[in-house]
């Protein structure tokens, strides 16, 4: 018999920082957010370390990561998860994803996509002007060929990965049921040049590798999750329900980042200040001067 506390144990939600930079109050956010609808519920925390790009991953930011959670009396199930550990897994489901036709090698280097973007009028995306999607169209004959001697990353053919599986939906339980809509980030890459796997791939064979059913993620990874439920669809993984809360922001009503080090929580926590009450103050809804909720 599946009763409702049964379904309620089986609750599993994470936190999935990376290590490049120093924790801010928004991730204190994040993570309380998410640990409380786990705890609520009686299921499980899971802390997953997104540490995929060695080039800006850092020991010591790990290191803070965990004093940071400690010190707000965020406790997690379970050892840590490093994605750096998982490579394997990445790389056998990009294999797939090429057998199956939608990805192709993009050779653009950034100074060609700035170019591009200043010869004229790009489509605007959600993080900036989407890909115009040059490489799609080079001779698969010649892409192969250049794919053997030059660098290059490795992009989703969003139009022909769409065209394989149908319309997609996804629920959010803030904003409702969505319509999948991957075109809006354009032909994101998911093999990069410089890094083993892109944000994209990673994220979503983990959140299904890990057995995630609650994914608690800030309002900035909305646009992302259309990607993530197209590749749900690619890879046969399940789709957990979202959760995309509301974003920390400063004076000047934009994200806080983690170069801004007066919201750092090392900064807070090396000063002496209680992680305890600052987690009692964000969970009810009071926030340190100039920092809001939108
Ligand atoms: N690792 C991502 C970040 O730190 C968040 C991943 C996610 O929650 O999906 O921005």
């Amino acid at each position: 018999m599946t009763s409702s506390a049964q379904l309620n144990r089986d609750i599993v939600v994470r936190f999935a920082p990376s290590p490049n930079g120093l924790l801010h109050l928004g991730h204190a956010y994040a993570a309380m957010v998410a640990r409380d609808l786990a705890r609520d519920r009686g299921g499980r925390f899971l802390l997953r370390i997104e540490d995929i790009d060695g080039g800006r991953s850092r020991s010591e930011f790990v290191a803070a990561i965990l004093e940071d959670l400690r010190w707000l009396g965020l406790d997690w199930d379970g050892p840590v998860i490093f994605q750096s550990e998982r490579l394997e897994r990445y790389a056998a489901a990009a294999d797939r994803l090429k057998a199956k036709g939608v990805l192709y090698p993009c050779f653009c280097s950034r100074s060609d996509l700035r170019q591009m973007q200043e010869a004229g009028p790009q489509t605007p995306g959600p993080d900036g002007p989407v890909y115009p999607g040059t490489c799609r169209h080079l001779a698969p004959e010649l892409a192969r060929k250049r794919a053997l001697t030059e660098p290059h990353s490795w992009r989703l053919d969003v139009a022909r990965a769409m065209a394989t599986t149908g319309p997609l939906q996804w629920m959010d339980d803030r904003h409702g049921l969505q319509a999948g809509h991957p075109e809006r980030l354009g032909d994101v890459i998911l093999v990069p040049k410089e890094a083993p796997v892109a944000y994209h791939l990673a994220v979503t064979l983990d959140d299904a590798g890990d057995g995630i059913t609650h994914v608690v993620r800030g309002d900035d990874l909305f646009a992302s999750t259309h990607v993530h439920r197209l590749l749900q669809a690619l890879l046969d993984l399940p789709t957990p329900v979202y959760f995309h809360h509301p974003l920390l922001r400063d004076e000047t009503g934009g994200k806080l980042s983690k170069s801004r080090k007066s919201a750092s929580l090392s900064v807070l926590r090396m000063a002496g200040a209680s992680g305890y009450q600052l987690i009692q103050d964000l969970r009810q809804g009071i926030f340190p001067v100039g920092i809001s909720l939108s």
